[in-house]
């Protein structure tokens, strides 16, 4: 690779409404005469969330929610039009695919109200509607701008197994797929409009990468066609060291490593989806998170080896919508295989265990889960436990939705003695009960399990243990690299 090439994604804020989409297409008309953009594009916000309600409420045979989707979805995506579009051509043209790819969802949803059925397949060719209808707006608004765009199917480009709903990415297929479908176009100066969160099985059936995973796409496209950086813009100004919705104060962390955002991104920071990292960090493509309101401002720059001189502690992350389900009675004490039987049930339940913790004493194995597959899970584990159970030998399995993981986030936080004891102590000091605990054995986090409805609290006073808040070594944070510039 020797010229420039960018690949930009727009989360569903930065394409929210008809003036959100001319922003980001200014943003990549700007790019664009430095180089070559490849842009990578999510759902209006608010879509994909309707797309599977109405996905579900047909499901139940609800023959008329097809009809009310189709309604609104119109009158967002043709106001937007009607905003961006001037040529009356144009205009008719593009209504006129929109119209139809609507009349599509519509007819789905009616297919499944009429069987009362929802495959993982149809779910999938209902929840992608979104971005096959933004695509088209986003390249709309770039030939508004005298360029070449033109809007791609993610199907052509992203192979993926068909795993549906949760789709892999096959990388060398799609390596061909992309250079085949998007090389040329780039030659010739087409900025590619490509969906984000979709791709197809070899076969050509379509998929999904799962919610939150047009990052994910931006990432598989940077690798598949070697990009110079992917760009992710979104509606706050970077990796921050928590997220704003809970702590005013957070601040933008100016550089991390890959490491740390993987990290945070698992343990719940929304900004990134959890897998974004994984098919670049290999080719050191460096990722970069900015705010799509605000173009001007520097971002946060995810590398390799994330800031020279940054402190052990980045951020504070929290996940809620998990549950804590615990196997134990004094019987466990020796009994063999509990914690494989335990890890069994949950993988054949296909639930993705997000922390383990077992008590000192063996009495107790801990777990937790995303909530949606507790009830999943629960059974299997009855099931298996089932003649331990009736003798006794397993006393109980508990079930607590009501509680959350808190992550203090930082890859120095290695080998630095007093982390975990500051975040229990700062916890005490609150009185915030901690329930469960957890190190990785990377280093990079402990995480500890709270009620539910301490998660904010506890987030904003470790947030202030650590002193996030305030202004980080030279360059660490945005506000310290803008403050030593401006001496
Ligand atoms: P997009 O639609 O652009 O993909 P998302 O809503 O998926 O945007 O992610 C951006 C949101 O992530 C922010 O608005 C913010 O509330 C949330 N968030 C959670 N944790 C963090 C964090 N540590 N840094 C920045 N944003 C965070
Ligand atoms: N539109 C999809 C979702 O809401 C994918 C994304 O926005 O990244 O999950
Ligand atoms: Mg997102």
């Amino acid at each position: 690779m020797t010229a420039k090439l960018q690949v930009m994604k727009f989360g569903g804020t930065s394409v929210g409404n008809g003036e959100c989409i001319a922003r980001a297409a200014e943003i990549i008309a700007a790019a664009a005469r430095e180089g070559s953009v490849v842009a990578v594009v999510s759902a209006m916000s608010g879509v994909t969330n309707r797309l599977v309600e109405t996905a579900r409420r047909s499901e139940q045979g609800d023959a008329n929610a097809g009809n009310e989707l189709a309604d609104i979805l119109r009158q967002q995506h043709l106001q937007a039009i009607e905003t961006l579009i001037q040529g009356q051509d144009s205009r008719e043209r593009l209504v006129e695919q929109t119209e139809q790819i609507i009349n599509e969802v519509r007819d789905l949803c009616r297919g499944s109200s009429l069987l009362r059925e929802l495959t993982p397949r149809t779910l999938d060719a209902i929840s992608s509607v979104g971005e096959r209808l933004s695509a088209r707006l986003l390249a709309g608004a770039l030939s508004e701008l005298g360029l070449k765009a033109v809007a791609v199917e993610a199907t052509e480009v992203i192979v993926t197994d068909n795993a549906h709903g949760q789709a892999e990415p096959l990388m060398t297929g799609t390596r061909e797929r992309a250079s085949a479908r998007l090389q040329p176009l780039l030659s010739e100066g087409t900025i590619p409009v490509v969906t984000g969160f979709i791709g197809a099985t070899a076969a050509g059936m379509l998929t999904t990468l799962g919610r939150g995973g047009s990052d994910y796409s931006a990432t598989i496209l940077g690798a598949a066609l070697d990009a110079s950086e992917v760009i992710i813009w979104t509606d706050v100004d970077g990796v921050l060291t928590a997220d704003p919705r809970l702590v005013s104060e957070a601040r933008t962390l100016r550089e991390i490593s890959d490491n740390e955002a993987a990290e945070l991104a698992y343990f719940g920071a929304k900004v990134l989806h959890p897998k974004t990292l994984r098919p670049v960090a290999e080719a050191g493509i460096p990722v970069w998170i900015r705010n799509s309101f605000a173009p001007e401002r520097h971002g946060t720059k995810i590398t390799a080896t994330g800031h020279p001189t940054a402190r052990g502690v980045k951020a504070i992350t929290a996940i809620s919508d998990v549950t804590l389900i615990t196997v134990g009675g004094r019987g466990i004490v020796g009994l063999p295989g509990v914690a494989a039987k335990t890890f069994t049930a949950a993988a054949n339940a296909d639930a993705n265990v997000l922390l383990i913790s077992q008590s000192s004493s063996g009495n107790d194995i801990c777990f937790i889960i995303n909530s949606t597959d507790a009830a999943q899970t629960v059974e299997k584990l009855r099931q298996a436990f089932a003649q331990d159970l009736a003798h006794q030998q397993v006393e109980h399995i508990i079930v607590n939705p009501e509680i959350c993981i808190v992550a203090v986030v930082g890859d120095r936080m290695r080998g630095l003695p007093g982390i975990a004891g500051r975040t229990f102590s700062a916890l005490g000091r609150r009185n915030i009960n901690i329930i469960a605990i957890a190190q990785g054995s990377s280093e990079y986090n402990v995480s500890l399990v709270v009620d539910a409805g301490m998660m904010g609290e506890a987030v904003q006073w470790l947030h202030r243990e650590f002193g996030l808040e305030r202004r980080a070594s030279r360059f660490e944070s945005v506000e310290a690299a803008d403050a030593v510039a401006s001496l």
